[in-house]
């Protein structure tokens, strides 16, 4: 009797389940993701995918002397880097692996002979570790993406921090860096894209384009926030250019397809190029007229001027998935 009751309950919760499942109106892409990472509303440490060379790749990527600082923790000399002068305008990247760490902006002269800025890039580029070499106690600057030494922080430095980022000049780059947004589906595959890009620095997947602020994917996936999923990517002037990076923005979609990408369907998944000046506006409406052609369906891109990009959960950066069916051409 009791294990009647008991089977009995069990039909009674089983059936209440599949009809709460098929009441579930998400898209299968937002599902699928819902049940395989629950709702972690994390962000910060993803944005940066992890670079691991070996000791041998290391010393053929580097100079000596970038190999002694960065990978064995030296000290370069004083006034002895290129770019310890604070005139040079751009951005300074890792000499290792090219990621975006300083802007020029945040450079002073301390003084002391080392390239010194008051902040480091948003977006956990950095990671400090505790050093304890040479009978001190300081807080070793890391790049996030490639574990290389750089430098010290030390709390001694000018407003707005109050913090002297103290960094080997030859642990750094100066570049022209830019940054461009692209909405093109799912941002999965836009992403992979882009990363494989050469002169593409940094990427990251998120959310712009609507009005809700730090929105979450569950609430892109329910198209009530106006919000698409796109890609911000930041790159070397001098080794891509945004044109090219317009004409791979067009192979890896369909830009006629209303509504939607393939089979993900809303305006999350939408169309549209989000242009960070002027100059880029103006390449990316001739990019757009020149896709034109007669007797097929127009280009239903929109271009909209870039506002706030919220990046997505760490689960959603560099997620290379195939799982992400983007229609190419
Ligand atoms: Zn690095």
């Amino acid at each position: 009797m009791k294990t009647s009751r008991l089977l009995l309950m069990f039909l009674v919760l089983l059936a209440l389940g599949l009809l709460l499942a098929g009441l579930d109106l998400l898209p299968s892409v937002c599902r699928a993701a819902q049940g395989e990472y629950r709702t972690t509303h994390n962000r910060g440490h993803g944005m940066i995918e992890k670079i691991t060379l070996s000791d041998a790749e290391w010393r053929k990527r580097l100079t000596p002397h970038q190999y002694e600082v960065m990978r064995e923790r030296g000290t370069e000399r004083p006034f002895s880097a290129q770019c310890w002068n604070p005139h040079g305008k751009g951005t300074f990247v890792c000499a290792a692996c090219g990621l975006p760490l300083f802007e020029s902006g945040s450079k002073f002269d301390s003084g002391t002979g080392w390239p010194s800025f008051t902040a480091a890039m948003g977006g956990d580029r950095v990671r400090i570790a505790r050093d304890t070499s040479h009978g001190m106690i300081r807080e070793e600057v890391v790049c996030a993406r490639c574990d290389s030494h750089l430098g010290h922080v030390f709390p001694d430095g000018p407003p707005p921090t109050g913090l002297r980022y103290c960094m080997n000049g030859v642990a750094l780059d100066l570049r022209q860096v830019e940054k461009a947004t692209f909405a093109a589906g799912c941002f999965w595959g836009v992403q992979a894209a882009f990363d494989a890009t050469p002169g593409v620095l940094q990427t990251a997947a998120g959310y712009t384009g609507g009005h809700v602020k730090d929105p979450s994917y569950e609430q892109v996936c329910m198209h009530t926030t106006g919000h698409a999923e796109a890609v911000e990517v930041e790159f070397d002037r001098a080794k891509v250019s945004y044109k090219e990076l317009l004409d791979l923005f067009w192979k890896i979609h369909d830009p006629r397809q209303v509504g939607g990408q393939g089979p993900d369907l809303g305006d999350n998944y939408r169309s549209e190029i989000f242009t960070h000046s002027p100059e880029q506006r103006k390449e990316a409406e001739a990019s757009k007229a020149a896709q034109e052609r007669p007797g097929m369906r127009p280009i239903v891109t929109a271009i909209t001027t870039a506002e706030v990009f919220y990046p997505a959960e760490d689960y959603h950066q560099h997620y290379k998935s195939a799982a992400c069916g983007l229609p190419r051409r």
